[in-house]
């Protein structure tokens, strides 16, 4: 069994990375600042509270810990904040991750689990995306992160440190049994804002243009399951482990999924009426981005299982129900 640091731990991607680590019989300490993770959501391991640009600390704590392989999830993810404030995105995505690589190489630690984006990709006219579409990201947020697949690459070469960088399509989906989930504030994100719609938290959900060059005029997305994420990391890490080399891989289900689909979906889960309005396009968003996921298979033998997108819908609908109760008692 393997022993895992993961950066970013406390939050969505990573608390249910760290689940799945835990139940996996695998060993697990967060590295963490709390500037967006939740502590109620590190129930799987140690937290060792810290910020990913401070390398003494994260050198001291892979030589205390001794990691297998290194999950770096901690960095800002958000396009229209990174277009306003670049420089906490180079900062954080950036300086962060030349840290833990510097912290890595210090401590002698190996094997880095890195999460890239299709928005490195930028735009691209061809659907699907493969990992060879050239990418040109469109914002500082996709700039940061193939910086970072750059930076690792640079290491690599030095210093033979290998890793795996994970382009993410739209995350989405919680934890089944309602452990951990999705908690942004404010939430940006189309499915929680559809429950929040359906939900009667919010006056109406707006869609972001309906005169797209798609079938039914809204954005096309690619949405994987968080499960189906986390997944993905413990096998690239395993493949690592083993001796695999450094590669870049999408994550992505291959299937395209359009805003208006998504409110149907919310619709059937919820049972309830999802309020919604047609407003501009929202900067910044291209029209389709789908995954092609063939390199995910022949690379890591791994395929989304877990994406049907009412099984997300009703695992999200779990969470946000339970978060809001739990928010309302406390
Ligand atoms: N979207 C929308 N209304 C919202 C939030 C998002 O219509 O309130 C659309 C957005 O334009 C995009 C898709 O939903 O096409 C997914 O957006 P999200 O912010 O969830 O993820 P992103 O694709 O930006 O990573």
């Amino acid at each position: 069994m393997g022993r895992f640091l993961v950066t970013g731990g406390a939050g969505y991607i990573g608390s249910h990375t760290c689940k799945m680590l835990a139940k996996s019989g695998h060993e697990v300490v967060v590295y963490d600042n709390l500037s967006r993770g939740h502590r109620d959501l590190v129930k799987w391991g140690h937290l060792v509270q810290g910020d990913i640009r401070d390398t003494v600390t994260l050198r001291e704590a892979m030589r205390w810990f001794r990691p297998d392989a290194v999950i770096h999830f901690a960095a800002f993810a958000y396009v229209g904040e990174s277009v306003t404030n670049p420089h906490m995105y180079y900062d954080n995505n950036v300086g962060g991750t030349l840290s833990i690589l510097k912290a890595m190489t210090e401590a002698k630690a190996g094997n880095l689990i890195v999460s890239s984006t299709c928005a490195t990709y930028g735009q691209p006219d061809r659907m699907p995306i493969t990992e060879e579409t050239a990418q040109n990201p469109i914002n500082p947020y996709g700039q940061s992160k193939l910086m970072m697949e750059k930076i690792c690459r640079d290491f690599d070469a030095a210093h033979g440190l290998r890793f795996m960088a994970f382009r993410y399509f739209n995350a989405c989906g919680c934890d089944p049994d309602g452990e951990t989930g999705e908690r942004h504030d404010p939430e940006p994100h189309l499915i929680p804002r559809a429950l929040m719609a359906a939900n009667g938290e919010i006056d109406a959900l707006d869609i972001f243009g309906s005169d797209y060059p798609t079938p039914d005029g809204t954005c096309v997305r690619d949405y994987i399951h968080v499960n189906d994420l986390a997944s993905a990391h413990i096998a690239g890490a395993l493949y690592l482990m083993d001796g695999g080399k450094s590669d870049a891989v999408n994550l992505g289900t291959g299937r395209g999924t359009s805003v208006k689909d998504i409110l149907d979906a919310a619709a059937r889960v919820t049972g309830k009426a999802v309020p919604h309005r047609m407003s501009p396009r929202r900067e910044g968003d291209p029209a389709e981005l789908v995954a092609a996921v063939g390199k995910a298979r022949s690379v890591l033998n791994w395929q989304a299982g877990n994406s049907g997108i009412d099984q997300v819908l009703a695992s999200a609908w779990n969470w946000h129900v339970k978060d809001r109760k739990a928010k309302s008692l406390s």
